[in-house]
């Protein structure tokens, strides 16, 4: 199957010269190098508010624009790193002066608007830890994050804290402040308005020692394949943040950078706020929700040059089926990097055709903290492949056995278990209030991924799937990423999500639930063309046996398609956790 799947792929993308070219620096990769790049602390430690923002503020960036907000409704404001040295500083100040000691969990529920990121550095000033919340939730998911992670105060909007918070408090009872973002007055005691506390509050403030070791960012998963979890990020996480914003996202000083991802998700943490900030990079946020218009208006009117984005966007690009370099100037653009889930190989190509440039995929996870696998920049594009592990990181294809123990599989296309070598500096240190599974997840001196991959000879590394989702037909193991991307490559189809249907006869049957581009109607015929073609390129054994089209699959609200939800759904079962689920 692995093999037929590389040859059929498109062709490579050669390296593009307007990308730096790091061969020599991948080579001679030492983490110890890295920790040179931060200043630390003056108390001792560090901080990643330090590094991320006092750092730049007290030498020659501190004019430089920091946060490049864009209000939905056409506002712009823009925060130079002094300004945001001040502001940050103001935040660290309101949690001490309220008492808030180190390790007090601090929750965020906000759209993207600039007090929250200024809040985010204030958090890890005061050290406290960040826990941020996807403002999409409704208020079953908060409330159940918020005890499980012991909330001690939570930054919000008085929209939202009327329509989700207050009901809930009775719930809380450790929760000890609410700060409204925008309200002028405070309400109680316990709920504040913000900009009150900031103006009393000094713009001053010496970090703390800090222990690399000490804990960041409490995150929680996707909740993809059930239950979200809490995962434990750690100070120290930021070396994995330089070393991943130089050699995949090739931040360089004059960058204007544009991460698309909500703070809500690890994505939006990690590379939408402390990445390029630790690169001194000017970061756009964008307050408004997706529409492609607006988004290309924005690449074109900031002149961004490295974006970093996810595949449900890229496809959503793609469904509108139009030439966006004719209508809008995209030249500032030099790099577009994805995560979050398998980019089709057909998106790749996509980009290359109407942008002018090859998208990298990349792969991570929450519990990785940042970029493990990549496109590298200065090696080939291989479509459909996650690309090769970044320095300083090893990765593995492990195979179980069958007591418990794993072995690495070496041979070159046999699929496995995608692992890491553990130690990398942004690993995750546990899973909140589950240590037995945190430890299960490391055999072997190995850390288990969850995925299902292979590596072809020349190293570069192929998602075949999420361990829960692959799928057992007549003796074959089949990775929906495979099927899906093939049916993509059929000019009706905008998205496509495969599941393993239990059947008495073959085990499971290969159905696919698709979604159609703008302006293609649904038949009978059509879903016998698409059952033909990809009868045709994948063979009978691996393609779909079914068709259903759906006008929108289910995805998390972070943008990845639940097959598991659409396997329940089909067969009638509980469809479980759906805390997650996009509306
Ligand atoms: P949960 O763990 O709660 O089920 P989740 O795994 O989706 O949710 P995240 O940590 O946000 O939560 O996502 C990481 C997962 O996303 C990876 O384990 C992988 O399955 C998928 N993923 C991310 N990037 C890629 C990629 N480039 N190619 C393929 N899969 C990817
Ligand atoms: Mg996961």
């Amino acid at each position: 199957m692995q093999e037929k799947w590389i040859k059929k792929s498109p062709d490579d993308f050669p390296v593009r010269p307007n990308l730096t070219d790091y061969k020599k620096e991948y080579r001679s990769f030492k983490w110890e190098d890295v920790a040179l790049k931060f200043e630390g602390l003056p108390s001792g430690g560090l901080n990643i508010a330090h590094e991320a923002i006092d750092r730049h503020a007290n030498g020659p960036l501190s004019d430089k624009t920091a946060l490049l907000w864009l209000g939905q409704d056409g506002e712009k404001r823009t925060f130079t790193f002094a300004e945001m040295k001040k502001e940050t500083a103001r935040f660290a100040n309101v949690l001490k002066s309220l008492g808030f000691a180190k390790g007090d969990r601090v929750f965020t529920l906000s759209t993207r608007l600039p007090e929250l990121y200024i809040a985010a550095m204030g958090i890890l000033k005061n050290r406290n830890v960040l826990c941020p919340l996807f403002s999409q939730f409704g208020p079953e998911p908060i409330l159940q994050r918020m005890q499980r992670g012991d909330a001690r105060a939570l930054l919000t909007t008085q929209r939202l804290f009327k329509k989700k918070i207050r009901p809930l408090l009775d719930q809380l009872p450790e929760l000890r402040y609410v700060f409204l973002i925008d309200a002028e007055e405070d309400e109680s005691e316990q709920v504040r308005s913000l900009p009150r506390l900031m103006e009393q509050a000094s713009d001053i403030f010496e970090i703390p020692p800090t222990d690399p070791e000490d804990m960041s960012i409490l995150h929680f998963t996707s909740g993809t394949t059930g239950m979200p979890k809490g995962v434990v990020h750690v100070h120290k996480a930021v070396h994995t943040h330089w070393m991943t914003g130089q050699y995949a996202l090739d931040l360089h000083p004059d960058d204007i950078y544009w991460c698309t991802a909500d703070p809500g998700w690890v994505t939006g943490t990690s590379y939408g706020i402390i990445t390029p900030w630790i690169h001194g990079v000017t970061n756009v946020v964008d307050e408004a929700e997706f529409n492609a218009e607006h988004w290309y208006s924005v690449l074109q009117d900031e002149q961004v040059s490295v974006w970093y984005t996810a595949p449900t966007a890229i496809r959503r690009l793609m469904r509108i089926d139009n030439d966006p370099t004719q209508e809008f100037d995209l030249s500032s653009l030099r790099l577009i990097q994805s995560v979050g889930e398998p980019l089709n190989p057909e998106a790749v190509v996509w980009g290359a055709e109407k942008l002018n440039m090859p998208i990298h995929d990349n792969w991570w996870q929450t519990e990785t903290g940042g970029i493990m696998i990549a496109n590298l920049i200065s090696q080939t594009i291989r479509p459909g492949s996650m690309g090769k592990p970044l320095p300083g990181i090893k990765a593995g294809i492990v195979h179980h056995n069958e007591d418990g123990s794993v072995t690495e599989i070496t041979e070159p296309l046999k699929e496995g278990e995608l692992a890491l070598k553990p130690g990398w500096p942004s690993m995750f240190r546990g899973y909140l209030h589950n240590e037995e599974k945190y430890n299960k997840s490391f055999t072997g001196g190995w850390y288990l991924s969850g995925d299902l991959a292979y590596r072809d000879k020349d190293g570069y590394f192929w998602f075949v799937g999420r361990a829960d989702d692959i799928i057992k037909t007549s003796g074959h193991m089949v990775g929906p990423f495979e099927v899906e991307s093939v049916l993509m490559e059929h000019p009706a189809v905008a998205e496509a999500g495969v599941i393993g249907k239990p059947d008495p006869i073959i085990g499971q049957l290969v159905k696919a639930f698709v979604s159609l581009k703008t302006g293609v109607e649904a038949s009978e015929e059509l879903k016998r063309e698409l059952i033909g073609f990809g009868r045709k390129k994948l063979g009978a054994a691996v393609a779909p046996k079914e068709i259903e089209f759906q006008e929108n699959l289910p995805k998390t609200r972070s943008g990845k398609i639940m097959r598991r939800l659409l396997k329940a759904r089909e067969m009638g079962l509980p469809e479980g956790d759906i805390s997650t689920l996009e509306d």
